[in-house]
């Protein structure tokens, strides 16, 4: 950061003083060259936050401390027909549970929930998620009302929050362009392009799921027929697989039976690394990061998409960008909801925490 001793330990100080930071005592040999040994600092587990994964086949929670330490997790499957009431009160039971061991006295600083879908931030809405049929749902509000709270839940798109995730903690650290893809049933990218997040006029840069795909005909959720989606999405891999359409939202749980039918899995192969093709040549990523179903999937049919990528793409001075799985397995959109859920903590530490709530006052808990 390039502050000198001095400075530094002022502030590790006052982070000490608001219990968010403690020094700790450095590991042997932590010190290689001459001069007083460092201490170490460690962000405690006092702030933390919700994180709330909604998925098209389960509900995700999780109470994530500062550096997107996972504390605790729980998950059950969505509510069949994705109605928003039922759904804002199976996290509100999940939260319960995630809440069960945290310290009385620790505190709640925010709370981050990804959607797949389109979202209006500032309002707290979802605008569109088209595989939950949800249209202009003021979630965050009915969350927090559920929650009985005053902390205003932060909505993120799922892609979105999946590369931030991944910019900031995962395998892209250090990568100022790139793009993650999150494989669900619906299919969106998020973009991290020089450094910052993608988002357009509207909020729905990256809905690359529903780009116009080939001469495809099928029908897609958003209302449009052969999107990309259509073609890679959950629905097209149970296709493939001969997985009955009736029982997608169990796909996930069972994609490394694949592994035994990669024949069928070959039309899934090529229109992905044809798609991908696109978003190289539109994007000049660095590196592209697989997440979902697609997280489980690249690793059977990873030959047949790079050859379909490279046959596409544009090949520049021979470069071609990594095609990688997530550095945070299968929490990333789940960390990137914590990343968000942070932000008013780290933008004002000793505001925020007046306004946090302490986990013995919680009522939900
Ligand atoms: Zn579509």
């Amino acid at each position: 950061m390039g502050l000198n001793r001095s400075t530094i330990a002022d502030l590790v100080a006052q982070a000490e003083v608001l219990q968010l930071a403690e020094q700790r005592a450095p590991a042997a040999g932590a010190h290689s060259s001459a001069g007083r040994p460092s201490v170490g600092v460690a962000a405690t587990e006092h702030a933390y936050v919700l994180a709330v994964d909604v998925r098209v086949s389960a509900l995700v929670v999780a109470r994530v401390g500062l550096g997107g330490i996972p504390l605790a997790q729980a998950t059950a499957p969505a509510p069949a027909d994705h109605d928003p009431a039922a759904t804002a009160a199976a996290i509100v039971g999940l939260a319960a549970a995630v809440l069960r061991d945290a310290e009385p006295d620790s505190m709640l600083v925010g709370i981050g929930v990804s959607i797949p879908g389109i979202i209006d931030r500032e309002r707290g809405t979802v605008r569109l998620a088209p595989n939950l049929d949800w249209r202009d749902v003021p979630f965050a509000g009915m969350l927090a009302a559920r929650l009985d709270t005053d902390l205003r839940p932060v909505l993120g798109n799922d892609a979105d929050l999946g590369a931030l995730a991944e910019h900031l903690r995962g395998v892209g650290r250090g990568v100022d362009d790139l793009v993650y893809i999150s494989g669900e049933v619906g299919v969106g990218a998020g973009i991290i392009a020089g450094g910052n997040p993608v988002s357009g006029r509207s909020g729905f840069a990256g809905e690359i799921g529903h780009l116009p795909f080939g001469d495809g005909t099928r029908g897609c959720h958003c209302g449009a027929v052969g999107c990309w989606e259509t073609e890679i999405g959950a629905a097209a891999i149970a296709r493939a697989v001969h997985w009955p359409s009736d029982r997608l939202t169990e796909l996930g749980d069972h994609l490394d039976e694949l592994a035994s039918a990669p024949e069928q899995l070959s039309v899934i192969a090529h229109h992905l690394g044809r798609g991908l093709a696109g978003v190289v040549n539109l994007l000049n990523p660095e590196i592209i990061v697989l997440g979902g179903y697609l997280r489980a999937l690249y690793p059977l049919i990873g030959n047949d998409v790079l050859a379909e990528l490279d046959a596409r793409a544009l090949q520049v001075s021979g470069f071609r960008p990594q095609i990688m799985l997530p550095g945070l397995g299968d929490r990333s959109v789940l960390i990137g909801a914590a990343e968000v859920a942070f932000g008013r903590l780290l933008d004002d530490p000793v505001g925020c925490l007046a306004r946090a709530h302490r986990t013995s006052a919680l009522s939900v808990r």
